[in-house]
């Protein structure tokens, strides 16, 4: 595919790997393993000589069609599919740290990363402090002695942006190594390895399937760093993607940046109409060049509601959007973070980092924007006081 790369995102995803028959889409390689027809063969691969697959939880033709898809949208050399998205943080993270080193994490960090490094990390001897976005962005001292800055822009529940080729910079002078989650944006409005960003990483559960149908995970980066995961966590930890999942996630980016643009157009007409709504005090919402490197306005957005409002009446008057957890699907969806607040356990990040209770996320996805427009406000104006 490198040969095409005059050709622009939407082009080249619609046109990835068919299959020699002609099928436009690739087969689906539902094997555990793979034989070798003589003893040579099987030397010369176990040497190294040779790359063909041998099992399915290091390698797979299906998912390597998606990987390579995935390292070209994101302009890097190399990625590999996890089993969500989780994993792929777990085992992104886990194969660049060891006891006594230091993690510097964005604060509002998607809630299950948090816990990953409270419950998971810290127990390993592994030390994480929480930053606000400014610190990483305005202190160029923020990351000495730092192995591994994790960052998310924007962040999660609260959308807060970073300047990332700032916060790049100054992790290359400590020669700190930078993972991104970029979920939220995609590579259609974010390109993070081109903003100077060692790892990117996403749930592609979210926008990279699109289609609420699977949970899975991805991470590029360069061939060597890629390499690692590759040779310690891909194997050792084992959360492989599945062909199946992979082949669903080939599926998803084939439309993709047609669906963020639709993504992105809703979004700009609920901020507009929600900055003008009388119970609307506050949207967090990084539209396009809020900092370098941020095209446009994803669907996942939250606002905060003034005090007449009873939200939960609010959710309940609700009929296109449907209450859940997850976001990035063609469905739309509410979360209220008074809900997320109460959930129980003792390492709740939203109480941590302080997530106004008013707060409410949504997911806008691909219905017509009028219509959704229309249910939101109508759900308003039932539960305002
Ligand atoms: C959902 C999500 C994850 C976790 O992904 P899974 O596929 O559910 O494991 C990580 N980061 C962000 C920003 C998410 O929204």
């Amino acid at each position: 595919m490198s040969e095409r790369d005059d050709l622009h995102l939407a082009t080249w995803l619609s046109a990835a790997f068919g299959g020699a028959d002609g099928s436009v889409t690739p087969p689906i390689h539902q094997t555990s393993l793979f034989t070798f027809g003589s003893y040579r063969e099987f030397e010369d691969r176990m040497a190294g000589r040779t790359a063909n697959a041998i099992y399915t939880r290091v390698q797979n033709p299906t998912v390597a069609a998606f990987e390579a898809m995935m390292a070209r949208a994101e302009g890097g050399e190399a990625a590999v599919g996890f089993a969500s998205g989780m994993a792929a943080i777990s085992s992104t993270v886990l194969a660049f740290l060891k006891p006594g080193d230091r993690v510097a994490c964005v604060e509002h960090v998607y809630p299950d990363s948090y816990r990953l490094f409270e419950r998971l990390l810290r127990p390993f001897g592994i030390d994480v402090a929480y930053h606000p976005v400014s610190a990483f962005e305005e202190d160029a001292d923020l990351l000495r002695g730092v192995r591994l800055a994790y960052l998310e822009s924007p962040n999660s529940v609260m959308f807060q942006p970073m300047n990332l080729p700032r916060v790049a910079a100054h992790a290359r002078r400590h020669g700190t190594l930078t993972v991104i989650d970029n979920s939220w944006a995609s590579p259609v409005l974010q390109r993070p390895l081109e903003l100077g960003i060692d790892i990117v990483l996403h749930s592609a559960s979210k926008y990279i399937s699109g289609h609420s149908d699977t949970v899975a995970g991805v991470t590029v980066a360069s061939r060597e760093l890629i390499g690692r995961l590759r040779d310690l966590t891909l194997p050792l930890l084992g959360a492989k993607l599945a062909p199946f999942e992979a082949w669903l996630l080939v599926r998803g980016l084939r439309t993709l940046e047609a669906r963020m643009r639709q993504h992105q157009a809703t979004a700009d007409l609920f901020v507009d109409r929600l900055s003008r709504h009388p119970e609307v005090t506050r949207i967090h919402s990084p539209g396009a060049n809020t900092v370098p490197g941020l095209t446009g306005r994803s669907g996942l957005l939250s606002f905060e509601l003034s005090e007449a409002v009873d939200i939960p009446r609010f959710a309940d008057a609700l009929r296109l959007f449907r209450l859940g957890v997850s976001w990035g699907g063609f469905e739309s969806l509410i979360l209220p973070a008074s809900a997320g607040l109460a959930q129980a356990g003792e390492q709740n990040s939203m109480q941590r980092f302080g997530v106004p209770a008013r707060l409410v996320r949504i997911s806008l996805g691909l219905e017509n924007a009028d219509d959704l427009w229309a249910d939101l406000e109508t759900a308003l104006g039932k539960s305002a006081a």
